[in-house]
This record gives structure tokens, C-alpha cells and sequence, in this order.
């Protein structure tokens, strides 16, 4: 069956990955994006260059992985793109980076802390850092829906971050602000000890957090 009615998103999809390379939050086919758009997900291809890839590259599954349009293989963590459509009603795109400051939280199975004002709101109070599984595998994804839980990024231990939005647009914003939020963690930290923000603020925030995420 071929249904050609997703060209749009293909593109956007397209456009996303290469932004991804530019603003250094992945390089050659790693990471991934994906959207939502009802009963299908349209998804970036296994090891395909950003650089080099073409709108015909892009692939569209249905929730249960079955390719639905497409000559390429899906992303290798097409399983952990399904598990978080399963369980994040809100989440209608997914980005996941190798970005450098993300990547080393999660070597240090360290999670971000709620350092930052507009970090909490925008990504909720504090980002955790999932349990380890094997890159590609249904357990990566269970794990990181764990984690992802009244947030809207997740680190992925060993392994790089992942950020929910509405729109690729806004998972591409998220994932740019939660590397800058890694970036400023991690250099605070080389001179002192960052300073989480009052409880009864962090509370307020995250409430922001999820007035917005409906939005
Ligand atoms: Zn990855």
C-alpha cells in the first residue's frame, strides 16, 4: 500500500535533521527525529547522512513499526519513537541527539538538575537519566518512557538525550536548549557547586510546564 499524502511532513522532517547537524547536536545518520500524524509515524532512515538525504529517503511506519511508505529501513530506534507515542499522548515529535554536554551527562549517568529558570519550565523540574539498555532494543524505549515521565526531555544513560514536543519544530528548540542547559551545568560545575532553585519555585515551574505542554 503507498500513500503519498505525507510530503509536507517529509520535508520538515528533512529540513529538522539537517538543523540537528548544524547546530552540532548530531553528525553522519546518528540520532534520529520523528513525528506524529495520527495512526502513522514519519521517521528519518538508518544510516543515512543527514547531508545526503533525500525527501524519498524519509520512511513512514505505522504504531506497531510496520512500514507503511518508504525504501529505507526505519531508524534503529524506531522502537523507542513507537514506546513513547504509546505513552505520551502529548508527545506528537520526538528528536534524539548525540549532542557532546547531553551525551557526557549520560556517561555520568548524572541527571540535570533544576538549575535553571527557564529550564523547568520548559523541560520540567529536573532531567532524569534512564537505566541502561542495548541501542535500538524495545527496553531502551520502556526505559526512557520511564524517565520521561512530566518531562519533556529524558538523558538516555550511555547513549545521548531525547526531547518531546508537539511540533519537530519545538523537539528541535528543546533539544538546542537542554544541550545549552548541559553545556552551562557542566561548566558551572568545573567551578563550584550550581545551586538548585527554591523547592517552592521549581514547584511553581513545573506547573507552568504543564499548563504548556497541551499547548
Ligand atoms: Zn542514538
Amino acid at each position: 500500500m503507498v500513500i503519498e499524502v505525507y510530503e509536507k511532513e517529509k520535508q520538515e522532517l528533512l529540513d529538522i535533521c539537517l538543523e540537528m547537524v548544524k547546530h552540532d547536536l548530531v553528525i553522519g545518520s546518528s540520532g534520529n527525529a520523528s513525528m506524529r500524524m495520527g495512526e502513522h509515524v514519519v521517521i528519518s532512515p538508518s544510516s543515512v547522512h543527514y547531508t545526503e538525504m533525500t525527501i524519498e529517503d524519509v520512511v513512514v511506519i505505522d504504531l506497531d513499526g510496520n512500514e507503511i511508505e518508504g525504501t529505507r529501513n526505519p531508524s534503529v530506534e524506531t522502537p523507542m519513537h513507537l514506546e513513547i507515542y504509546k505513552n505520551r499522548e502529548d508527545a506528537l515529535a520526538v528528536v534524539h541527539t548525540h549532542s557532546v554536554y547531553a551525551s557526557s551527562m549520560a556517561a555520568l549517568h548524572k541527571p540535570l538538575p533544576p538549575i535553571l529558570d527557564e529550564i523547568v519550565s520548559k523541560l520540567g523540574a529536573g532531567i532524569r537519566v534512564s537505566k541502561y539498555a542495548m541501542p535500538g532494543t524495545k527496553q531502551l524505549g520502556i526505559n526512557v518512557v520511564k524517565v520521561l515521565q512530566d518531562r519533556s526531555a529524558a538523558l538516555i544513560a550511555n547513549h545521548g538525550s531525547v526531547c518531546v514536543a508537539k511540533t519537530l519544530k519545538d523537539a528541535l528548540f528543546l533539544s538546542i536548549l537542554f544541550e545549552r542547559a548541559c553545556k552551562i551545568y557542566l561548566t558551572a560545575k568545573q567551578a563550584g557547586e550550581p545551586i538548585e532553585l527554591p523547592e517552592d519555585v521549581v514547584e511553581d515551574e513545573q506547573d507552568i510546564w504543564e499548563m504548556m505542554k497541551d499547548f
